[in-house]
């Protein structure tokens, strides 16, 4: 009796060698959905150094402890058994990709079944995985995804996010679709506020969800306003700090010192001037976004002490994202 090749875990009913083994060996994705079942299969297979290979080094899971990181990986897949996989949706755009699948898996003879709503970003010429929203189950909710319009991100090191910003002239309809694009990305990475720099254009605009301002809690977003050439007509003394982080800087959080309260004046996308009074969160994101198109980053802003204990893993994280892939 001959021996039946192995099928790839990844479900699609091919054998091993036809399938993902070859991307595990080194063969590169053509597209977010081969690099989406190959990393499944890797996870299968226990082949923890192609998850990390394969996730973008800006990415929010990036871990800076290599040892700890793959120790991870190999516990998920130890204690998980891979009972398929199931592709929901598939967008992709030249740089970013949206897939959508369901992982049907079992811990402890628990059924932990998930369904996945990941994000792909092409770095370098190759797809990665940037990041990704789990939820319980078989969650169909996660499967209406229209077509991306996702931006690239510019990451820390990037020149134009140290460039001050050009006014806006003419609120002109390509504006008003880099404003859409720049909402769709603010949420897919869950962002609270995304200036145009951020996503390489160097125009006074930024997009921000606006929080109830009777309650300084995060967590209660509301809708987005726009911001087009906007200015800071008065700041309050008094200031407060609180934790902050940005898209263009993953994984790095520090108190900032801001203003409790500012008037500023702006432009909304229908070319009014609108004066307005802010405070709590609404200022603080305001002031981190305009910062933004000043050339201002918010680690600019911490203690001398913070920014001493960051600078290392801001190197680190400069070296993965413009030098190479691995420090
Ligand atoms: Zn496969
Ligand atoms: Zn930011």
């Amino acid at each position: 009796m001959g021996n039946s090749p192995k099928l790839c875990p990844c479900g699609s009913g091919l054998s091993y060698e036809n399938c993902c083994q070859p991307f595990h060996e080194g063969t590169l994705a053509s597209n977010a959905l081969e690099l989406m079942r190959s990393r499944y299969s890797a996870y299968a297979l226990n082949l923890p150094n192609y998850i990390i290979q394969t996730t973008h080094p800006a990415s929010p899971h990036y871990q800076i402890d290599r040892k700890k990181w793959l120790q991870q990986i190999a516990e998920f897949s130890l204690k998980s058994r891979f009972l398929g996989l199931e592709v929901l949706s598939f967008h992709e755009t030249p740089a970013i990709a949206v897939v959508v699948f369901v992982v049907k898996l079992v811990q402890n003879k628990q059924d932990v079944t998930f369904t996945e709503k990941s994000y792909f970003e092409k770095f370098k010429g190759r797809w990665l995985y940037r990041s990704g929203h789990l939820e319980e189950g078989h969650a169909p909710n996660l499967m209406t995804v229209s077509q991306p319009r996702l931006l690239p991100l510019a990451y820390y090191g990037d020149p134009i996010l140290r460039r001050k910003a050009d006014p806006i002239v003419e609120i002109s309809s390509d504006i008003r679709t880099l404003v859409s694009e720049m909402i769709e990305t603010m949420d897919a990475c869950d962002g609270v506020g995304l200036a145009a720099p951020q996503v390489h254009h160097s125009i006074r605009l930024f997009v921000v969800r606006k929080i109830s301002d009777s309650s300084d809690d995060r967590g209660d977003l509301g809708v987005v306003e726009v911001f087009m050439n906007p200015v800071l007509l008065e700041t309050k003394e008094k200031t407060w700090k609180a934790q902050e982080g940005c898209l263009s800087i993953p994984g790095i959080h520090g108190d900032v010192e801001r203003p409790e309260e500012i008037v500023v004046e702006y432009l909304n996308l229908e070319g009014q001037k609108i004066k307005k009074h802010l405070s709590g969160w609404n200022a603080k994101v305001f002031l981190h976004e305009y910062d933004h198109i000043n050339g201002v980053l918010f680690i600019d802003l911490l203690s001398g002490e913070e920014k001493k204990a960051l600078e290392p893993i801001l190197q680190k994280m400069h070296y993965r994202i413009h030098d190479g892939t691995e420090l």
